[in-house]
């Protein structure tokens, strides 16, 4: 096979979209579930529209701040330690590059290689970038997963954000009266679209990974509007 040819469906492979795929679907479904479920458990509790869509509001903003700050103290807290890695390879090779040397001929066997064929390899990839090398063959850093805690922080508010603005609008669809019903509806739909999504973006199953998204979802909207409906009855 020529290497262009396998240069291009290697490209098909979706590891590098891990990061921000993840955020990004954490953050469309903790948007829908969690707006939904608020609104569903106050319509339980048989609020005012007003009281409802406020709830909803509020709890987009809520959400979308937290999940921000807390992406970004995570991956940022991950970034820390790939760089802390890097200031402690950097002074290995200064102070022992002979052992440094040693140790990438040591991964090179353990992967398979013959030793002499290790230390020809590891003799190159000195020549060519020891750090780099062993953030990559020693502690599995690679440039496309590398962790980017600003990226990280605004995908998650953002998609929270699209993930919550689904029930919210819904509860103006001229469709079913009941206010929970309708936002359980509409919110079902958004649920279904997005794990479809995200099951496609990622190459897995489609049925399953949608079926995982809706039933963790709906789960999610019974308790609290079970939730609602108990506060409601017990006169809170
Ligand atoms: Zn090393």
């Amino acid at each position: 096979m020529p290497l262009n040819e396998t240069m291009r469906r290697n490209q098909e492979h979706r590891a590098h979209r891990a990061g921000w795929l993840r955020a990004a679907v954490l953050g469309v479904n903790d948007g829908l579930v969690s707006t939904a479920s608020l609104m569903v458990g106050v319509s339980a509790a048989m609020q005012s529209d007003s009281v409802i869509l406020t709830t909803g509001l509020a709890g987009i903003a809520a959400g979308a701040l937290s999940m921000a700050v807390g992406e970004y103290v995570s991956v940022r807290s991950q970034v820390d330690i790939e760089e802390s890695d890097r200031a402690l390879e950097e002074d290995q090779h200064a102070t022992n590059p002979e052992g440094e040397f040693l140790e990438l001929v040591q991964i090179y066997m353990a992967r398979g290689l013959t030793e002499d064929l290790a230390k020809q390899v590891a003799e190159q990839m000195h020549a060519h970038n020891a750090i780099e090398t062993h953030l990559r063959d020693e502690l599995g850093q690679f440039e496309h997963t590398m962790a980017r805690p600003l990226q990280a922080s605004v995908a998650s508010a953002l998609s929270f954000t699209s993930g919550g603005l689904i029930p919210f609008l819904g509860f103006y669809l001229p469709i079913i009266s009941s206010n929970s019903i309708r936002i359980t509806a509409v919110t079902i739909v958004g649920l279904a679209i997005a794990g479809f999504i995200s099951a496609k973006t990622a190459g897995t199953n489609l049925l399953k990974g949608t079926a995982r998204v809706v039933g963790g979802g709906m789960i999610g909207m019974i308790i609290t509007g079970a939730i609602g409906a108990f506060a409601h009855s017990a006169g809170l």
